[in-house]
């Protein structure tokens, strides 16, 4: 909630084809871009998870300095119930010269954007305020097996394309089956879960992803102020992580009463191996 030297409040990037996706906006945001060496105009999605301070308030910042830079885009905004009429209020307090085009849509539950590649999902948390978490899942992709291709003697062009269209083709007076010469590579699934107490949604959320971007505001040590606050502990996340067959768990949102991340780190670990504190700039590839 409140930034340290070492942490600012959170902001993470998904970086996808020519999709920017930014999940919270917290204080500061648009400065670690430029520190990140990430052009603010890559941003296409704006995904909010609620309306705490520290998840919203890089925002009018954010948007005010796409207005004044060459931001072809139409950004979309997604949040929570409300979030329309905090945008206009947003608006009202803050004078902007110029307005970047933008679409504001409030989501409550289930996949709420696909196109051909993948599809984004919301899910209710409980936070004491609406909340949201997400769920990005990419589409799973039909590849060639290269090995197969030489066994047919297929040449490139557009019998190859027709295959990975998952359309039966003719060569040499046979017929060949997509299956016979390509294979299905799953797609990659993330989950983007905070502030909430560990609840059912989490689970829907985290089923068999990737990479499960998880709070872990406290260590288990303060169990009960977590769920006082409405937070989950690194235990908690670990044991989400755990049940959900999710392969890999990176911590963040910590309590500033933490000025390094071990003890919330060596709390997960108890429970689930891969697992890491993030900390500011930590990139991952998928
Ligand atoms: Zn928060
Ligand atoms: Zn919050």
């Amino acid at each position: 909630m409140v930034p340290t030297k070492d942490r600012n409040q959170i902001a993470v990037f998904l970086s996808y084809g020519s999709e920017g996706i930014l999940f919270d906006c917290g204080e500061g945001t648009q400065r670690q871009f430029k520190i990140a060496g990430i052009s603010l105009t890559k941003v296409t999605k704006i995904l909010i998870s609620h309306w705490h301070g520290d998840h919203v308030l890089g925002l009018p910042g954010l948007i005010q300095t796409l207005s004044s830079s060459d931001y072809s885009s139409k950004l979309e905004i997604y949040g929570p119930i409300g979030t329309k009429k905090r945008m206009e209020k947003m608006f009202e307090a803050f004078v902007f010269d110029k307005r970047i085009d933008f679409v504001v849509k409030e989501v409550k539950s289930g996949f709420f954007f696909e196109n051909n590649e993948f599809q984004l999902g919301a899910y209710p948390l409980e936070h004491g305020i609406e909340t949201i978490g997400f769920r990005f899942v990419e589409k799973d992709k039909r590849k060639i097996d290269m090995k197969k291709i030489k066994k047919f003697d297929i040449p490139n062009g557009p019998l190859i394309g027709k295959l990975q269209q998952n359309k039966p083709i003719e060569h040499k007076g046979k017929k060949i089956n997509p299956d016979d010469a390509t294979f299905i590579e799953s797609g990659k699934k993330l989950a983007y879960i905070t502030d909430t107490v560990l609840c059912d949604s989490c689970y829907d959320i985290a089923d068999n992803v990737d990479l499960l971007i998880c709070e872990a505001t406290y260590s288990s040590k303060l169990v009960g102020k977590s769920e006082e606050y409405g937070h989950m502990t690194a235990r908690q996340a670990a044991q989400l992580a755990n049940k959900s067959n999710a392969k890999q768990l990176v911590l963040v949102h910590f309590s500033a009463r933490y000025k390094n991340t071990q003890e919330l780190e060596e709390d997960a670990r108890d429970i689930f191996d891969n697992v890491i504190c993030a900390n500011d700039f930590m990139k991952i590839e998928l």
